[in-house]
């Protein structure tokens, strides 16, 4: 009998369906044909407004905005924060392009911090760029959901002068040392595309304690005067001085995409449970894979493991292509982020040529030989074990 090598036949981006009873808050959303946030009969609170509410409670934070998209949310925090056309604003050499996205949407300059071999911020590099570079914002990337120490991080921070935004897409529901991902930084950004831990197709979240600071995100947000009927924003005195200044740039979330959120805020805590699971089945099935490191995760870091990580140190581009397209060929879909050309959602740094030419030699080797794939809950925990298997043959062939 010869033995045929195992294909795995699940599909990376096929996420869960959008559960019924969240199909059926937004058929009602539909039928009220009241879609915009501010569009409220007496009494009624809407749905975006409940969904601030709901998430500033799940992240402890006071203040909450649902807003357009995840890029949406980075650009309001750094127009927030005063950052003009010329300023330098800091962010990982390893993260997505919505991110210098939002930088550059400003007339900014974003300045890429070197990534450690455990794919976080490195904090003797970013202390020396915010030196170098007279940086006010950093705008922190918990890239792929794997966090830097934040106590060490705010202490940097700290010591330099940085406000620190934090780009929670890959992290709503995770945490350090018991804070909410989102939760060390001035302002907190989360985002609800398909891809995320939420889902309503497009969508961001803002969370933060500063009230002079909110109070300026909603009003960038495009609230006209309605500001009164946000209900997890600070009082009407925080409008005040801010009213007449600030300039309407529509980014608002609608209560179509709010009242599918909503039902997922209580079902999270389950969703994380079942990634987490999926990526300890995969971690456990390579463990043993000689030439492949495993990413560590710290004991503070609470992570949600919507994707999974690992490193070939050493191996060639040549090895690299070759064995991606074995594990292609048996159905396993993997993202090398140290191909030539930018495909898919692997662009880096040096991708983004609207900003300053950069010379970052450690992100380039941890990105040379960095592979990724998607853990969509449609996949069972056999699923994630099969997909183990294939890599780690196609690892040792
Ligand atoms: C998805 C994502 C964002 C925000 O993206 P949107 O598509 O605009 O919601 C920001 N940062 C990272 C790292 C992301 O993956």
């Amino acid at each position: 009998m010869t033995d045929t090598p195992e294909v795995f036949t699940g599909n990376f981006t096929q996420q869960e369906p959008i559960a019924e009873d969240a199909i059926a808050a937004a058929v009602a959303v539909l039928r009220s044909g009241r879609l915009h946030r501010y569009n409220t009969v007496p009494g009624e609170a809407g749905e975006v407004a409940l969904l601030e509410e709901e998430f500033a409670a799940l992240t402890g934070a006071r203040y909450c905005l649902a807003v357009a998209s995840g890029g949406y949310a980075l650009g309001c925090a750094l127009r927030a924060l005063g950052v003009a056309p010329g300023d330098a604003v800091l962010t990982n050499g390893f993260t997505l392009a919505p991110v210098p996205g939002a930088i550059a949407a400003l007339g900014a300059q974003p300045v890429f911090v070197e990534i450690t071999g455990d794919l976080v911020i490195d904090m003797d590099d970013l202390a020396a760029k915010a030196r170098a570079s007279g940086a006010r914002v950093l705008m922190l990337s918990h890239m792929r959901g794997h966090i830097c120490d934040m106590d060490a991080l705010m202490q940097v921070a700290q010591a330099h002068d940085l406000q620190v935004i934090e780009d929670c897409a890959h992290t709503m529901g995770a945490a350090w040392a018991g804070v909410p991902s989102g939760r060390h930084g001035v302002i907190g950004c989360y985002s609800t595309q398909t891809y995320k831990h939420m889902n309503s197709g497009e969508g961001g979240l803002i969370v933060s304690d500063d009230a002079a600071l909110m109070a300026k995100m909603i009003l960038l947000s495009g609230s006209y005067m309605m500001y009164p009927r946000h209900r997890a924003a600070p009082g009407p005195e925080a409008f005040e001085a801010l009213k007449y200044d600030t300039p309407n740039i529509s980014g608002r979330m609608d209560n179509l995409r709010a009242a599918i959120l909503r039902p997922q805020i209580p079902t999270l805590a389950g969703r994380i449970a079942r990634w987490n699971a999926l990526y300890r089945r995969l971690e456990a099935g390579l463990a043993a894979t000689p030439g492949l490191r495993l990413i560590p995760r710290p004991q503070a870091e609470s992570y949600v493991a919507s994707s999974f990580q690992f490193l070939l140190p050493g191996w060639d581009a040549a090895r690299i292509t070759a064995f991606v397209a074995r594990a292609a060929a048996r159905g396993v879909e993997l993202k090398w982020f140290g191909a030539a050309e930018p495909a898919g959602f692997t662009s880096r740094y040096d991708s983004w040529r609207y900003a300053a030419p950069q010379s970052l030699p450690v992100t380039d080797r941890v990105l040379a030989g960095l592979l990724d794939l998607r853990l969509p809950l449609t996949f069972t925990e056999a699923d994630a074990a099969q997909i183990a298997r294939i890599i780690d043959a196609e690892a040792r062939g």
